[in-house]
């Protein structure tokens, strides 16, 4: 049978997509199934932004468009960035790509081969660790631990760098934790950076609205001294619940910007017209969905750390940013990935298992809290009873 070259054999999946095709296709069969899996919101993308990509077929912006993006997104981006940083940031260093996702892969294809060392985030987004282990580089997990709020600490971060740490990725707030680094961490980490000059690092900030509790973002951006070798992933997928529009910036230094903007010529050549002027729309316009969003993912986190804490054996800490949590379950009993299939396959509730995140994953699990309180709280009763009758 014809097979692709064995790197393939080493790029991992996001189970996510897995677990979501497995309980559409329950439901397709006619079994009552409440979706906690699934990393994305369950808002619709706000009408003005639809409206703006309507408009922007209407007038004929059916072609090819710079490959890192037309002028009014970039530029778009950058108003964000000033207003979310207080940074300057110029058009020519934005590069727009089909969702995040392609910032993290030619970040990691650009940095990554045999030999090299690159820290990721565990547990973390899945697709750093399967893209490191594509491009032959050594795979350094950085612990993200519950006892320190699942937020990075500097100083075990720093332990983990030698001369051939080639990348460090961080992602504050954290996918699936819900973990916030605080200020004085991130400060103490730059600071320790200095020391070791030649190391990319690349800040995942895609939920960088979603925060808590007086809880403030810290995008890496702030720090000058690094800005020469600093990448910084965003995008709309989670700000403005468009998943599946395919839009993601990133922001990169001289040194790597063509790098990515090759990659894009070479692959998707550009994003679809209409969708970047979707980008600018949702940036420029009214932000009151974004702010309704929030309002009830901050409701919704209480809930589920609430209704976690409430079941026997188990313990949740409440995130402070984007919209999971990452119950503790270790005294159930049960092993993350075997409770996952139980829960989905016997008790129609679809959760993540934390080692879908990374080995350090085992004992938790990842409940997304993008689904209404009524389907949260249904879920945890169906949680519970199957705890109780499978212990
Ligand atoms: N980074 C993190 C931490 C994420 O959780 C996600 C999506 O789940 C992404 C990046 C990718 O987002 P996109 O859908 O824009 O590619």
């Amino acid at each position: 049978m014809i097979a692709p070259v064995a790197a393939f054999d080493r790029m991992g999946e996001e189970n996510a997509f897995a677990v979501l095709a497995r309980a559409t296709a329950l439901a397709s069969a006619g079994r009552d199934i409440i979706n906690l899996g699934i990393g994305q919101p369950d808002f619709k993308t706000p009408q003005h932004v639809v409206e703006a990509a309507v408009k922007a077929l209407r007038d004929g912006h059916h072609g090819y468009t710079y490959a890192n993006g037309i002028v009014e997104v970039r530029e778009a981006v950058c108003r964000r960035t000033r207003d979310m940083t207080g940074q300057e940031v110029s058009p020519d260093r934005v590069m727009i790509t089909p969702g995040g996702k392609p910032a993290m892969y030619a970040a990691i294809m650009m940095l990554g081969e045999p030999g090299a060392e690159i820290l990721y985030p565990d547990p973390g987004f899945p697709i750093y660790r399967s893209m490191i282990d594509f491009t032959g580089a050594k795979a350094i997990p950085v612990p993200l631990r519950e006892d320190n709020d699942f937020a990075f600490s500097a100083e075990e971060t720093l332990s983990l760098i030698t001369d051939r740490t080639k990348l460090l990725i961080l992602n504050s707030p954290s996918n699936p934790t819900g973990g916030v680094t605080p200020r004085a961490e991130i400060e103490k980490l730059v600071h320790g950076l200095a020391a070791w000059p030649d190391l990319a690092i690349l800040s995942d900030e895609i939920y960088d609205v979603m925060t808590y509790d007086g809880e403030k973002h810290v995008s890496l951006l702030e720090f000058p001294d690094i800005r020469d070798r600093l990448i910084v992933l965003n995008g709309w997928s989670k700000t403005w619940a468009m998943t599946g529009w395919r839009l993601g910036w990133s922001i990169w230094p001289d040194g790597l910007y063509d790098g990515v903007r090759k990659l894009a010529v070479n692959s998707w050549s550009c994003v679809n017209a209409p969708a970047q002027w979707a980008g600018v729309a949702a940036i420029d316009g009214p932000q009151d969905q974004v702010h309704e969003m929030l309002a009830a993912f901050d409701r919704r986190r209480k809930l589920v750390a609430e209704l976690a804490n409430g079941l026997d054996n188990v313990t949740c800490r409440t995130p402070k940013g984007a919209f999971y949590a990452f119950p503790n379950i270790k005294a159930t009993g049960w092993r993350s990935k075997p409770l996952a299939k139980a829960l989905l396959e016997d008790a129609g509730v679809a959760l993540i298992g934390g080692p879908d995140f990374g080995g350090y994953g085992e004992g938790y699990m990842r409940v997304s809290c993008a689904s209404s309180d009524d389907s949260i709280r249904a879920a945890f009763e169906r949680i519970g009873t199957f705890l109780a009758d499978n212990r």
